[in-house]
């Protein structure tokens, strides 16, 4: 089952803080597999494990940096720092951010112009990345879902009425529903 179903806004594994990863062995490396397959047929730039169900600290991202480096790797039991957060009202341009967990949406919302990401890859080797701007947001939203924390919570009105009001028109919100990269229509 390489690409998995992905978790929508209301499964409660989205809504609380993930474990940290203390095994590791063929079935983390397995795990990963699979979020780097599903991430790339959504297609993401980043696909937390609670996305998929899986209550644990890790998260793959892949992003092009603006010199046109490819940036592709995973994190487990990451820390966050942030840098520069601008004062002012998010620009709905610049700033509109989208989840494969609240698929098919975008709302706009202020991140910090930089972070440093540390933690450990597959071969516990430490990680450590320094992101500015829209990867600097990706390593943002992707630790967010590991403590339990989607975007949408974090904006601000008018955005949160409008996404609560898409969330409640789509009949999100609740438990079990899902969708599977690669299928046409969202799965119930
Ligand atoms: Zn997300």
């Amino acid at each position: 089952m390489p690409i998995r179903p992905i978790c929508i806004t209301g499964n409660p594994v989205l809504h609380t803080k993930a474990q940290d990863v203390t095994v590791f062995d063929d079935s983390l490396r397995q795990l990963v597999q699979d979020m780097y397959e599903t991430m790339d047929e959504a297609p993401g730039v980043g696909l937390a494990a609670p996305q998929i169900g899986v209550n644990l600290r890790i998260f793959v991202y892949d992003w092009d940096a603006e010199d046109g480096t490819p940036q592709r790797g995973v994190v487990i039991n990451p820390s966050l720092e942030i840098f520069d957060i601008p004062e002012g009202e998010a620009d709905l341009d610049s700033d509109s951010e989208g989840c494969l967990s609240v698929p098919g949406e975008r709302f706009p919302l202020i991140r910090a112009d930089k972070a440093i990401l540390r933690g450990v890859d597959l071969e516990q080797n430490p990680v450590q990345i320094e992101a500015e701007g829209w990867f600097a947001r990706i390593f943002q939203h992707e630790f967010d879902h590991l403590n339990g924390t989607l975007y949408v919570d974090r904006l601000v009105e008018p955005h949160k009425s409008e996404s609560e009001r898409v969330i409640a028109e789509r009949g999100w919100g609740k438990d079990g529903l899902t969708w599977l990269p690669g299928e046409e229509k969202l799965e119930g």
